[in-house]
Formats: structure tokens, sequence, C-alpha cells
């Protein structure tokens, strides 16, 4: 915008133009150490939908500056996410591409005295950084000849240093009010071996300096990220004007965050070592997979971010919003089926043995076009357990001894006549009852479902997932806050012949949706793509 930067060098503003013709450049820069999650959701949707908005292209670029944390498997999960949400990258990159001259802009910074080696022990660092003081005081190193510090980074890229031996850092304001001017770390040495670049270098530059020069080099025109990078604004800008580089506007927006849970990836990293969820994809996280894994379809995660809205106010968003919003999202798409959970047989005594009526149950109350199943009702039939009370009372009603009731689409409600109990368990194993089909009793008060005893299909595991903390936020020590009862297993559940056809085609349906999606994405994208895909080296499809 026209006065916005007076100090904007016209050079560099030049070159830019040049590589974008004034197109929007984004980047959706996730670090590989770990699943996406649902506040990536958001992430993804603002900086590929700002670019596509604008007729512009967005990179996938893998922040991999991490060697221990990164796997294989995050890169291909996080490309596969991506996708499944509709989208494809223009170009998918990798931090580490650009080590050679991230390397090589260190030493230059390093020459024009604005960065050092400083080999202060890390407490030290910190506590000269004003920690707990308040103001930040320079350390003995701060001050040394460049020549000094050129050779002792030479000395760390070596591998000269153990880790956390020593650090370049950027020599910036001990003055400024914002810590991220406090003479941020720009390298520090890592000897585990990396992903991509494998045993080559011993040093590795930290987030505070790749992202913004990595911004440079893909000539980013809009750099968007979460509004806790605001005061990170400033050394940002820092580090690209000490170098004389192009430097992208940085636009913060408000995270996502969900009530009662947390996204943080490391804390679930935790979690899955811990053993206190079965894996990424347990359906009681809001990791990308797992929320897949719970049939959510992308088109209704869309929905839900889109619903939030983008600002830069912090807010946190309760977990009944979420549910409703995507159940409101699949109300006219999801059939309804029926299953008995905890199933006991009711037997109506006053039919004969071959008693088979041919009911169709709807598959939707409000969308016919669905159309129907259709099922028997039989002389015995399961209901689940809740639906019956040994003891009556005025506000309850469903079954309970001469008490009557509807067995959905049934053509008859039914009386309970009598029951039978174990006498070890005391749990009801049998109820048996009259179909009133003589017109005593005209309309049921309620409704239970239920499956027919004869062509029932037993289900291996029914698993009922309820919130994995007990506390709402969970606190600190949140691993002694798993709920252990938050997964409940049903193992004598039942459901009809056409619930298991249904959900079979529902399964190979939705995979078929995501074959198409991730095919539609590509070919959207391939006119502005004329460079192919780097193959994720050393990833599992590789
Ligand atoms: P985490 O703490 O979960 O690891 P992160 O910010 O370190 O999150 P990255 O993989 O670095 O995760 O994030 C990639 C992009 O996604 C960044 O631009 C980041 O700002 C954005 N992002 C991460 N979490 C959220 C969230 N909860 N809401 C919106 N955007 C998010
Ligand atoms: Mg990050
Ligand atoms: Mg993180």
């Amino acid at each position: 915008k026209p006065g916005e930067n007076p100090q904007i060098n016209p050079k560099l503003k030049e070159q830019h133009l040049e590589f974008t013709k004034g197109m929007v450049y984004t980047r959706f820069p996730p670090e590989p150490n770990g699943y996406l999650h649902i506040g990536h959701v958001k992430a993804i949707m603002i900086d590929f939908g700002y670019a596509k908005f604008h007729g512009g292209r967005t990179y996938l670029r893998f922040d991999d500056t991490n060697p221990e944390a990164e796997e294989g498997r995050f890169f291909q999960s996080i490309l596969e996410t991506v996708r499944w949400l509709g989208f494809e990258p223009w170009k998918i990159t990798y931090s580490s591409d650009n080590f050679d001259q991230l390397y090589e802009w260190a030493v230059e910074l390093t020459r024009r005295g604005k960065a050092y080696v400083c080999t202060c022990s890390a407490e030290k660092m910190k506590e000269d950084r004003g920690m707990g003081k308040g103001h930040p005081v320079p350390c003995e190193h701060r001050d040394r000849p460049v020549e000094e510090s050129l050779r002792e980074f030479e000395r760390m890229k070596n591998g000269e240093y153990p880790e956390q031996g020593a650090a370049l850092r950027m020599k910036m304001d001990l003055t400024s009010g914002n810590p991220y001017m406090w003479d941020m770390v720009a390298y520090r040495v890592k000897l585990a071996p990396h992903h991509r670049t494998g045993d080559k270098w011993k040093i590795y530059p930290t987030y505070d300096f790749t992202h913004c020069l990595c911004d440079s080099i893909e000539n980013i025109s809009h750099s968007l990220c979460t509004v806790e990078f605001i005061p990170a604004r400033e050394s940002y800008e820092w580090l690209c004007d000490a170098l004389e580089v192009y430097k992208a506007r940085q636009y913060e927006f408000a995270r996502l965050n969900l009530q009662g849970t947390f996204l943080s990836k490391r804390k679930i990293a935790k979690l899955v070592t811990k053993k206190l969820v079965k894996d990424w994809d347990d359906p009681r996280l809001y990791t990308i997979i797992a929320l897949r894994r719970r049939g959510i379809p992308p088109g209704a995660l869309l929905s839900f971010v889109s619903e939030l809205g983008v600002t830069t106010s912090e807010s946190v968003t309760e977990i009944k919003r979420f549910e409703s919003s995507i159940r409101s999202y699949l109300e006219e798409s999801a059939p309804r089926l029926m299953m008995v959970l905890n199933p006991v047989k009711l037997i109506i005594e006053n039919v004969p043995d071959d008693y088979r009526v041919p009911v169709q149950v709807p598959l939707h109350p409000k969308v016919p076009s669905m159309g129907t199943v259709e099922t028997s009702f039989t002389k015995e039939v399961y209901i689940d357990a809740d639906d019956f009370r040994e003891v009556d009372s005025p506000d309850y009603f469903r079954l309970a001894p001469g008490k009557s009731v509807g067995l959905f689409k049934a053509p008859y409600p039914v009386t309970c006549t009598s029951y039978t109990k174990d006498p070890v368990t005391g749990q009801v194993t049998e109820i048996r009852c009259r179909l009133e089909d003589g017109g005593n009793v005209k309309k049921a008060k309620a409704y239970i479902q239920w499956v027919n005893v004869p062509e029932s299909i037993k289900v291996e595991e029914v698993r009922y997932f309820k919130p994995l903390f007990k506390s709402d936020p969970p606190p600190a020590d949140f691993e002694s806050d798993v709920d252990p009862d938050s997964l409940e297993v049903y193992k004598n559940a039942v459901i009809e012949p056409a619930f298991y056809e249904l959900a079979k085609k529902a399964i190979l349906d939705a995979r078929k949706e995501s074959e198409e999606r991730t095919k539609k994405a590509q070919a959207d994208s391939a006119p502005t793509n004329p460079n192919e895909h780097k193959p994720l080296e050393g990833s599992e499809a590789a």
C-alpha cells in the first residue's frame, strides 16, 4: 500500500514483482513432528484459501529444522491431509532445501557484525536474556571480534562443539521492550541425523532464523500466521533488513482452540508414546486423521471452520459447538439405522412362533428420498437393556412391568407382562410382552430401537468415545487427568443386515470420494504447476 513501508528497497521490490508478477504467494509451513490437527484446518484454509481467492499460489513447506522430532510418516500424512481437505500445493518445499543458502546468510550476518558465537550455558543465556529480571544484559561474547565469531561458527559447523556447547546469536537490540529482539539464537548444534540431509550438518537454523528467510526465498507475499507471532514480527523484519533481502509482510490470525482438550502436537505425541491413547488417530483426539476416522467428511470440517470466521481475538470454541456444526452438516445426508448396544431378548407371547411382519424403516425421518430399509418384526427381538426398568416412575416413558412402549416402525406397541433376572448378577435376561394388536393401547408415548433376533448380526466390538480428560481445561499434568472410562467397549451389540450393508457401502463411498477429491485438487492446480513435485525423500511412500 502507498506509504505503508517507506523503507522498502525498490530493487528488492522489483525482483519480487518480477518473480510473482504481483500475484499472491502464501505458504502452509507445518513442522513435520506430528499429524495435523483441527487447528491446522484453519491455517490451511486461510493459507490456501486466501491465495486461491486472489488467483495466487500456495506452497506446502515442511519446516524441517528439528532433526530429532521428524519422521517420514508425518511428511506423508501432512500432504495427504492437505489433499483430503481439497487443496493442492503449488509446490512442495522443505526448509532444509535452503540449508546452504541459510548458512551463507548466517556467515554474512556475522561478517556484518550482526551475529556472534556465544558459548554461554543455556542457563546463563536465559539469565542474561533477562528472564525473571525483566531486562537483558549483554554476555561476554557479544562484542567479540567478527573474525573470532566466524572462526567459532566454522568450528560449530565442523562438529567441534557438543550440543548446547555453542550458538550463533543475532546481535539485535537489548534495549528493546520486545524479548524477540534480545539476541535470539540463529543456529545451534544438533548431532542427530536429519531426515533429508543426513549427517551433512552438525548445526541447524532455528525457527526464528529460518522462517522469514524461507519466506523471502520463496517470494511469499503474505506470510500468514497465528497471533502469538505478533511480537516475532519485529525480529522477522529485523533479520530480512539486516541481510538486505526481500521481506514478506506478516499477517496474523487467531488460533483455533477447542474446549476440554488441546491440539499441541508435542502433547499429543506424549499421549501416544505413553499409550494413554491408541495412536494419533484415536477418535478421542482432534487430529485430522482421528476426525476422519470418526467419519467426519472434509466438507464438514471446512464448514465448521468457516462458521468460526477469521479474527485476531483469541477464543476457545466449545466442543458442543463443534459437534452441532458437524451434526447439522450431516443432518440431511446421514442415514438413521438401528443398533442395540446392550441387547436383552424381548419375547412377544401372544403371537405364533413363525410370526413375521415385514416393516419398512425410513433411513431418514425427514428425507424420504433417502429411502427405506426392509426388516421383519418377529416374535423375538432384541432391545437395549437401558430401555427397560424394573421399577416404573411417572417421568419414565420406556418399558417397565405393566407399561407399554412402541418399537420403532413396528405395527403395534407392546406391554411388558413379566421378566426374568439372573440370580447371580441381578441382570435382566429376558422380557416378556403382549402385542397390543387388539386396540387397547392406541399410541405409544415413546419408541425404542430394536433388532429382530433371527436376522441379527453380532458386532464384534463397538467403541463409544467420551471426552479424554476429566478436567476442562486439562491441567498441566494432563497425563494423570486422562479418564480411563473415556473409551467404553461393547462386546454384545447387534445390528440388522441392512445396517451392515450400508455401513460397508458408506466406507467404500468415502474412500472413493477421497480419491476423487485428491484427483480433483491435483487437476485444479495443474495449469499453474509447471514444476514436478519433489518426491518425499526418505518417507515411507518413497
Ligand atoms: P503445535 O503446537 O500443534 O505443534 P505449531 O504451531 O507448532 O502447532 P506447525 O506445524 O508449526 O504447528 O503449524 C503450521 C501452521 O499451522 C502454522 O502457521 C501455525 O500457526 C498453524 N497452526 C498451528 N496450530 C494452529 C491452531 N490451533 N489454529 C490455527 N492455526 C494453527
Ligand atoms: Mg511450529
Ligand atoms: Mg508446535
